[in-house]
């Protein structure tokens, strides 16, 4: 391996270790596959959607819990900034 991508690689896991202070989601799409059916969860300007009904009255589900625990505090935890 070239002198460069070993120094790419080592720089990543640096960023990887630091991830708290050098990654920022700013916006992602994802399916969760529900007990019943898949839901659609976004992130976008620090506010979770859903489709499922829980989330429309509750402003936070399963489906954006399981994420936030699949992202380790990695994101700010979901509020319901409506109710
Ligand atoms: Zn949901």
């Amino acid at each position: 391996m070239d002198y460069g991508m070993i120094g790419k690689i080592e720089k990543a896991k640096r960023y990887a270790e630091e991830r708290d202070n050098r990654v920022r989601f700013l916006s992602f799409n994802v399916t969760v596959q529900g007990e019943n059916s898949p839901h659609t969860v976004t992130y976008e300007n620090n506010r979770w959607g859903c489709d499922c009904n829980f989330f429309k009255t509750r402003g936070v589900c399963s489906h954006t819990m399981a994420l936030e625990q699949i992202l380790d505090g990695m994101i700010p935890m979901s509020v319901n900034s409506e109710a």
